[in-house]
């Protein structure tokens, strides 16, 4: 998570909860997609001074990142975007506006990203209920990832442009 990056001056979460809903929190043992039990959803935390480290921590992307707008900020966008662990840039959708990220005005920029990113074999991915969807620069690809696998993605040549095939395998299993 975006845990070393300060937020931009200026940028506040004010009345946004979202990060309190979408992301998984293991150490609130709170599935992806569900309000925390200490949400107060659009006023803040129940237990705001005794929040646990990766709650004090956790900045979304909007926050600090300065080339996004308030556009951007999750309680409009409804989505959360975040740089996971993996290093990939992860989009959190929210069930109630599951397509959000595909407005035209956030999806070109992560279609941008897509391509830049995985010049660095890193990934632009939206979560959605149950499954990832892998933007790719020619296409999205949506697939269901078993726990314990990740999405690798090879990039092949071809006369007719860079070819994209995404498939999962488990964790530490060794590449092809
Ligand atoms: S999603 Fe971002 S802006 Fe919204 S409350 Fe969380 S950190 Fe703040
Ligand atoms: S503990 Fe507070 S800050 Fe952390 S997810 Fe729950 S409501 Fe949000």
């Amino acid at each position: 998570m975006n845990l070393s990056r300060p937020p931009v001056p200026g940028k506040e979460c004010g009345s946004c909860t979202l990060c309190c809903k979408l992301p998984a929190i293991a150490a609130l043992n709170k599935p992806r997609g569900v309000w925390c039990s200490h949400a107060l959803p659009g006023r803040g935390c129940g237990i705001y001074e005794e929040r646990p480290g990766i709650c004090r921590d956790f900045h979304c992307e909007w926050m600090v990142n300065a080339g996004l707008g308030p556009e951007w900020k999750p309680a409009t966008c409804k989505f959360v975007i975040f740089m996971a662990p993996d290093g990939n840039l992860s989009v959190l959708a929210d069930s109630g506006y599951p397509d959000a990220w595909r407005n035209p005005r956030y999806y070109p920029w992560l279609k941008t990203n897509a391509a830049r990113m995985m010049e660095h074999n890193k990934l632009v991915v939206v979560l959605a209920g149950p499954d990832m969807i892998v933007i790719l620069p020619n296409r999205d690809e949506r697939l269901r990832v078993p726990e314990g696998h990740i999405v690798h993605v090879a990039r092949t040549p071809t006369p007719a442009g860079i070819k994209y095939d995404v498939e999962t395998r488990p964790a530490g299993a060794t590449p092809a």
